[in-house]
């Protein structure tokens, strides 16, 4: 499995992410031993980075896959912190639960936009402490939109103007971001702003200003299945694009995203199969129509209907946010 430098972090990962979200309760529903052998088994597939969020609650499946490792894969989390105090109750919770004294990568996890960005920089501010003091690696964010990578890469840039993306702010603490995380498929599915090719150049000038990039999305949360090679060869051909995250459910699954992720033969049954998948989301009869789905949906694919929640599965990229937020564990993504 070829390694790339993320950014300028001095993190070698390699170009297959494991994206854990997939182990989650809210997706395949792992036991912790389960998710954590199967994240051991893709570890000795030489995919040795792996990416999870303090929402996906897969702190435990990777602790346990520790456990069977001599070594270490590089672990990225996410936090919705916005202060100083959430920040550091996130950091803390991260540390515990994975039973680590340093976190590799630490995100703001899903910044919308400029504003998102200024209403949680005390977080960042802090993620940016804990950097000097030792206790995480790098710090950067994920999003699903254009504009936060474009902001990132003209805060890192002291040569562009970072007005122009900026305006009024000031990109303080973010000039010193390491690693962003984008939503990037070839036709932009899922975007809440701008177009495939706008993300793309976003990245490549967010790369160029020394950031390390791990996409997500690449097959567009199953909607490019019916276009998976395009798919899949628009993804891996984007050179500034240090890795993908991937969600993997078996050790079949591993061994062929491995694959192809190799540029190696792939077992035409396999592919077929994968083509032809359709995933769903899964909205049981018990809803109370409470509506924290519909907050949670940054896609808007969710609405109230006779006191109940309707999906247009034309918009959902099944990435199961909303199923996190179901107190009532009605919404399942398959
Ligand atoms: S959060 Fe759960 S109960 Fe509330 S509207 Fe959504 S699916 Fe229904
Ligand atoms: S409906 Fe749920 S799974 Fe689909 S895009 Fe919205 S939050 Fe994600």
């Amino acid at each position: 499995m070829e390694k790339r430098r993320l950014g300028t972090t001095g993190l070698e990962v390699s170009r297959l992410c494991f994206g854990t979200l997939t182990l989650s309760s809210a997706q395949a529903a792992f036991s912790a031993r389960e998710g954590g052998e199967l994240l051991a088994y893709a570890f000795g597939k030489g995919i040795n980075f792996w990416d999870t969020a303090e929402i996906y609650e897969t702190y435990p499946h990777i602790r346990a896959a520790l456990r069977l490792l001599a070594n270490k894969p590089v672990i990225s989390t996410k936090t919705y912190a916005w202060s100083s105090e959430s920040a550091r109750a996130s950091v803390d919770q991260a540390r515990r639960a994975l039973d680590l004294d340093v976190i590799d990568i630490v995100l703001l996890h899903e910044q919308e936009s400029v504003l998102t960005m200024d209403g949680h920089r005390e977080a960042f501010s802090y993620l940016l402490t804990q950097k000097e003091k030792g206790v995480i690696r790098a710090v950067g964010l994920s999003t699903h939109a254009v504009e936060p990578v474009l902001a990132l890469a003209a805060a890192a840039d002291s040569s562009t103007d970072s007005a122009s993306v900026w305006g009024d702010i000031d990109p303080g603490p973010y000039r010193e971001a390491d690693v962003v995380h984008p939503l990037l498929n070839r036709r932009g599915l899922g975007l809440l702003d701008g177009t495939a090719s706008q993300m793309a150049l976003a990245c490549e000038r967010a790369h160029a200003a020394g950031l390390g990039i791990y996409g997500m999305k690449m097959l567009g949360g199953g909607h490019l299945l019916p276009e998976f090679d395009e798919a899949v060869s628009y993804a891996l051909g984007l050179t500034f694009v240090d890795a993908f995250a991937v969600g993997m459910q078996s050790q079949a699954e591993v061994d062929m995203n491995v694959a192809l992720f190799n540029a190696e033969e792939v077992d035409p049954a396999w592919l077929q199969a994968t083509r032809s998948r359709q995933r769903r989301l899964v909205i049981g009869d018990w809803c109370t129509g409470c509506g924290a789905c519909v907050e949670r949906c940054g896609g808007r694919a969710l609405r109230l209907e006779g006191g109940k929640v309707v999906a247009d599965s034309s918009r959902c990229i099944f990435c199961g946010y909303c199923a996190t937020v179901c107190r009532d564990f009605v919404i399942k993504v398959i």
